[in-house]
């Protein structure tokens, strides 16, 4: 027996069966459970003020946090003097979004407690997974971009990266999903209800944020033209800090979300003029400003509330990054020597006329100084070629919130539109006319409107896509005259997932599996050490063990379904799982198809040997989206019919799984057989979740987008299912004039699930319910190609079938799956942003 399996083989409290321990193999912790204990009963007694003898869930849950957020505030104060004495370089990750879900367990597992904490509750005769039920998802981002940046912080903290995430605290984060008569209803996620033991507000280091107004201008006593920004409005920012455990490095950062308070408390003219009411309304009103995310990543809504957001949190931060680094400074030419900022996405993009301001009207750097320190410190990462994503405001809205800086980018314009004459001086005046309107930070038209994207491009010294096919898309489309002007601006991090997360906290049975075999945990820290169980792949014990820990997965999601929505699943189907925000091209409608010919296929031949399947849909719709929504209103109308029919009964089934979240991922991905990565081909700019089922031993079946295609390359193309049209063919289809009623009229099994959905066998009681996704995909145009792949998804669905029934080839592709995947842990992803784009030495 290893060494691993015999240290960590120790007792069980006698209330807790061996059976329920399901973290027999994590990694020995080095605390005592005493010391725990005490800390425990110590927070419940003397902060909730609450009785320790009162053995319930929530008291337990928040006594132990607070245990853990002690040891994690000292890791970070002895984290922050290492890097204050060590004048490291600080990177900071701006973010409107981040999705971290629960923290209890992964806390444990990152200081090494998890065993100790186990232990601790057992002896109080409590179950620790029980108590992580208490605690609420933190929800604040739509999607991958959020959980993306809260993936990052983990790595930082891992690797030593000196870093910090900023953003802010919503008080409405995500909305809640609930599904009624088969429609999402929104329920607002109120997760400020209850205490947050994980966060630290700081009451007392307000910064003042100013909003409209005017600028004043003068000429001062030695000669210089200055601008004064004299603000309307000024609201505070109140920071509120999570700190964030490194992987049992003894290391800690810190995100920080900004909170908005009004000023008017002591607005005293209001009390004078005896407006009291009107006082207090025009203080909620400032209040507003982090009070709910925007639901939407991919359709942005050019609100007034959301461009303060974005400045609110982007002012806030870029204070506390100057205040920091005068502390050791005075010279603002050494500013990118000691501060990197990265642009998670354009929406903090105003952070680049924000610093101009700092430095020009503020600290008094020359212009061209103050631009080139921007242009060093500043680096942009794109997320999507969506054309309704990129973010642009009307000049006249900006310019009310941000008179100032509507001024400051105007005159980059100015000097950049310069550079380009000079470049392109060899053009005709039509042809060089043409080039400036298309490289503009300002956009003309309609309305005049500042064109988010390019002011990041210009701003930035790295702008980078998030996997090699998007990165070549923006170089050859989306960016193609930036990349011109300037060749070397573009270029790769293709995106990661953390281990920590997404293996050894959602699926400790795999993790135990592995840990055990290679006698070491050393995987979670280097993802690439994962390759060394590639052998094990044929090894037919090692196989079994593997088929069990799925099929134990497996069992763990169905009683969670059981609990969650009173459906029990078929333990002896292939889990076929497509969860991710609803959205057209990710293609929720093409999986719908298929599951509607196989249900046809089925009725059609009884005696069909059909392998059993499970198909499981989650994800959320924006709540303006029409299409999306009537998407889910399909998935579950086509559920509720295929599910009431005897005919395919134990054959097919079908569900919606609502209100998906990270914690739910963490249930559902490791119990995953096949993972759905279908969008259409080059609109996916990476995706994050192919990854976390393919680490889980999922087998994909994708189209040839975002980073799957790298993943293929890994992975190898055989071990996966691939289908469909690639970017480049889908391209040539639409420049040859795609019509999609020629693939409707030649497919008989097509034409027959279109007109099935089309003609109401869904939507008896509601006849003409799902005309318009019909209409979307051949009146409408299907622009995200859906009837060209159909054919080629059925019949590579066929082969997933025909695989899945020799369940020992099956077993060993899953284990090739996981043991190619360590190129995309998050923590290769942020030594290539440190290395290539940050400027540090450590890595
Ligand atoms: C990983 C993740 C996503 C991103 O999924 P994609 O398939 O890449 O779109 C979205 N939501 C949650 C909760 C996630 O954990």
């Amino acid at each position: 027996m290893s060494e691993w399996k015999q240290r960590v083989d120790l007792p069980i409290h006698p209330d807790i069966s061996a059976e329920s321990f399901q973290w027999r193999y994590c990694p020995p912790s080095e605390d005592d459970p005493e010391a725990l204990k005490a800390d425990v009963i110590r927070h419940i007694v003397s902060t909730l003020g609450s009785d320790y003898a009162r053995k319930n869930h929530y008291n337990y849950y928040y006594g132990l946090a607070l245990a853990l957020r002690d040891r994690l505030v000292e890791q970070w104060l002895t984290t922050q003097r290492s890097y204050y004495d060590e004048e490291t370089k600080r990177v900071y990750y701006l973010s409107l979004e981040y999705l971290p879900g629960k923290s209890l367990v992964n806390n444990l597992i990152c200081l090494g407690l998890y065993h100790a904490a186990y232990r601790a509750m057992a002896d109080f005769g409590l179950n620790l997974e029980e108590l992580t039920e208490v605690e609420w998802d933190a929800g604040l981002g739509n999607g991958g971009l959020g959980r993306l940046a809260s993936c990052y912080l983990d790595s930082m903290a891992t690797l030593g990266v000196p870093g910090y995430g900023y953003g802010i605290r919503y008080d409405y984060g995500m909305f809640n999903q609930v599904i009624e008569n088969g429609a999402q209803v929104e329920k607002a996620d109120n997760w400020m209800r209850t205490f947050n033991p994980w966060e630290f507000d700081r009451g007392i280091n307000l910064v003042e944020v100013k909003f409209g107004g005017r600028v004043k201008r003068w000429v001062d006593e030695k000669g210089r033209m200055r601008n004064e920004w004299i603000p309307e409005n000024r609201v505070r920012a109140m920071p509120c800090d999570t700190l964030v455990p490194g992987y049992r490095n003894r290391r800690t950062i810190n995100m920080r979300l900004w909170s908005a308070r009004s000023d008017r408390e002591f607005d005293l003219s209001y009390f004078n003029t005896g407006d009291y009411v009107g006082a207090v309304e025009e203080k909620v009103r400032d209040e507003n400003i982090s009070k709910v995310l925007y639901p939407s990543e991919d359709v942005i809504q050019g609100k007034e509330l959301r461009l303060k957001q974005q400045y609110f949190f982007v002012a806030a931060s870029l204070h506390d990054i100057v205040r920091r680094f005068k502390k050791k400074n005075d010279d603002f030419k050494d500013f990118p020597d000691k501060v990197a900022i990265q642009l998670n996405d354009t929406h903090p993009a105003v952070a680049i006329p924000e610093l101009m301001r700092l430095l020009v009207d503020v600290e008094l750097v020359d212009w061209d100084t103050a631009w080139s320190v921007c242009e060093k410190t500043f680096a942009y990462t794109n997320h999507t070629i969506l054309p309704e994503a990129l973010e642009t405001w009307p000049v006249e809205l900006f310019g009310q919130v941000l008179p100032r800086h509507l001024e400051i980018i105007y005159e980059i314009n100015r000097r950049f539109l310069e550079t380009v004459e000079a470049k392109y001086a060899n053009l005709s005046r039509a042809e060089l006319d043409e080039r400036k309107q298309r490289l503009s930070l300002i956009g003309e038209g309609k309305q005049k409107h500042v064109r988010m994207a390019n002011l990041a491009i210009v701003g930035s010294h790295s702008v980078n896509g998030v996997a090699a096919l998007h990165t070549q898309i923006l170089k050859d489309s989306v960016f193609k005259d930036f990349h011109e002007l300037y060749p070397d601006k573009i270029n790769n991090k293709t995106n990661g997932v953390t281990p920590r997360r997404w293996l050894r906290q959602s699926n400790p049975r795999l993790t135990g599996l592995i840990g055990e075999t290679l006698n070491s945990e050393a995987f979670l820290r280097d993802l690439d050490l994962i390759k060394e169980i590639e052998p094990y792949a044929d090894d037919s014990e090692f196989r079994k063990r593997w088929a069990d820990v799925k099929r134990a997965n497996k069992a763990h999601l169905r009683d969670y379904l059981e609990r969650q929505m009173g459906v029990s699943i078929n333990l002896d189907s292939v889990f076929d799982v497509q969860v991710k925000r609803i959205h057209e091209y990710k293609r929720q409608l093409l999986n719908v198809l298929h599951v509607v010919t196989l249900f046809n296929r089925i009725i059609d031949n009884p005696n069909i040997d059909v392998t059993p399947r499970t198909v499981l849909f989650g994800g959320k719709a924006a709540p303006g989206y029409f299409m999306a929504k009537r998407i889910i209103r399909l998935i579950n109308a086509v559920a509720d019919v295929v599910n009431s029919e005897p005919r395919v009964a134990g054959k097919l089934e079908v569900h919606f799984m609502p209100n998906y979240r990270v914690s739910q991922a963490e249930v559902v991905i490791p119990a995953t057989e096949l993972s759905e990565q279908i969008s259409m081909a080059g609109m996916e700019a990476s995706g994050t979740g192919n990854m976390k089922f393919a680490i889980n031993g999922a087998l994909t079946i994708g189209t040839l987008d975002g980073a799957t295609i790298e993943m293929a390359e890994r992975i190898g193309k055989e071990n996966m299912f691939l289908f469909g049209n690639t970017a480049d063919e889908i391209v040539t289809l639409k420049r040859e004039g795609y019509n999609p009623w020629a693939y409707y009229e030649k497919d008989l099994e097509l034409k027959r699930t279109l007109d099935m959905i089309a003609g109401d066998f869904f939507s008896r009681n509601d006849p003409g319910l799902f005309q318009p996704l019909v209409d979307s995909l051949l009146s409408g145009g299907d622009r995200y190609c859906l009837l060209a792949d159909y054919r080629s998804y059925i019949e590579t669905q066929e082969q997933v079938t025909t695989l899945y029934r020799d369940q020992d080839e099956w077993t060993r592709r899953s284990i090739l799956n996981t043991a190619r995947m360590g190129f995309f842990s998050s923590d290769r992803s942020i030594a290539e942003y440190a290395r290539n784009i940050w400027g540090l030495q450590v890595l």
